[in-house]
């Protein structure tokens, strides 16, 4: 078979709700893959930040294998070994607190917000303002959260109980909040929003706004989250912790799970037995991948390998940006989460990127969005930014 025989069976059978590459992938490895006709690539977007660790890292490969060998999967009404320990695992690296297991991002936030109107409905609050330029997934509710309009599109009547106000903006926020206000929700930094950081000044600011009108503070972690940004979680730099965590994509590199953190404090009498459920939610084989990434980040000192190759890659794009101040506006990001906000649409950039063999995303339509794996080398990084060099000067 070939690609274009692939495209025909995706044209007749497959709905298009993807703008598709028309690049058929087989095969991985790091930060390497390779398509159907042979073509070998360097993926520093591997699996839509999914792949936090590259493809197939053999850890999780062989737990996968392992597991799949003794239980694939046990239904919630019985413990799971595994789910159990990746509870804990989840825990000892956030904050105390228990865990609800899912199967993906738009879950975990959809949690995040049962959790939060079921813990205000004995004060009758319900609303949660959530951020302008903010992703939190495509279900009715997540999508309404998402403070982005071409995601609603069509879909009204939307769920009532949303508020959306700009990124960033305290002022904006504080008014914001009325009586009906249960919650606050945000990305510490919006992926697809075109990889915006929360200033530091605003997050505490916004934790102490929580705390003065009982408000819960949600953080949708699933990008920033499991060790992209030099350590585990993202709210680590700021030194303040949520109260409600929503983590997927990196948390099992490749297989489907999500889960919902939530704070000792705010946990008791919320979500009780049969108001929350997921048939898939954590089971053997997705927790006993999840326990292998964190055990594989431990292992081979992948936090620190992010926070050294993150300023690296930052610094070699700053230096582009030098070279190229036509075309490239800003550089920002934090470790290996980092986006080139550009003069100009980007995506004739990452088709022409792809041509010669690197894989990078854009996001907002003219921001470069480069999350490559935890274990990257240096000297990934340097054939990547040769790539680029190439097609800015192609283009400038
Ligand atoms: C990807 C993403 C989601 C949605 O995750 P899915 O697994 O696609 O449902 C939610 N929030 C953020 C911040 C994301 O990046």
């Amino acid at each position: 078979m070939k690609t274009s025989d692939i495209r025909a069976l995706y044209e007749e059978f497959v709905l298009p709700t993807y703008a598709r590459s028309g690049v058929c992938l087989v095969k991985g490895k790091g930060s390497k893959v390779w398509d159907l006709e042979g073509k070998e690539y360097l993926d520093f977007f591997p699996g839509w930040a999914v792949s936090g660790l590259g493809h197939c890292h053999p850890d999780i490969v062989n737990a996968i294998k392992n597991q799949a060998r003794k239980l694939l999967h046990v239904a919630n009404n019985y413990y799971g070994v595994k789910q159990a320990l990746l509870a804990k695992k989840i825990i000892e690296k956030s904050f105390p607190g228990r865990v609800f297991f899912c199967n993906s991002g738009a879950e975990a936030m959809e949690s995040a917000i049962k959790f939060a109107r079921k813990f205000g409905s004995k004060t009758g609050r319900y609303e949660m303002i959530t951020m302008e330029r903010s992703f939190h997934g495509r279900t009715l509710a997540t999508l309404t959260a998402t403070g982005q309009e071409k995601f609603h599109k069509g879909f009204e009547p939307l769920p009532e109980g949303f508020k959306h106000v700009p990124f960033n903006d305290f002022d904006a926020l504080k008014q914001a909040v009325g009586p009906k206000t249960i919650a606050i929700a945000l990305e510490p930094i919006q992926g697809e929003g075109g990889i915006q950081v929360a200033s530091p000044d605003y997050l505490k600011k916004v934790k102490a706004l929580c705390h003065e009108k009982n408000l819960l503070l949600v953080f949708d972690e699933v990008q920033t989250g499991m060790g992209r940004t030099g350590k585990w979680f993202a709210f680590e730099h700021y030194g303040i912790e949520p109260d409600l965590m929503a983590l997927a994509k990196s948390l099992g590199s490749g297989v489907p799970i999500g889960a919902l953190v939530v704070n000792r404090k705010i946990q008791e009498e919320v979500l009780t037995p049969g108001t929350h459920a997921s048939t898939y939610g954590g089971n053997p084989l997705v927790a006993a991948a999840a326990l292998a990434v964190f055990k594989a980040i431990e292992k081979g000192k992948l936090l620190g390998n992010a926070e050294a190759m993150g300023s690296y890659l930052k610094s070699r794009l700053e230096e582009l940006k030098g070279k190229y101040p036509n075309l490239i506006k800003e550089v920002r990001g934090i470790g290996l989460m980092l986006g080139v906000e550009l003069n100009r649409p980007g995506a004739e950039i990452v088709n022409r990127l792809r041509e010669r063999g690197l894989l990078i995303n854009c996001t907002q339509e003219n921001v470069l969005r480069i999350m490559p794996a935890m274990t990257v080398t240096k000297r990934m990084i340097d054939q990547a930014v040769r790539l680029m060099d190439q097609v800015f000067s192609e283009l400038s």
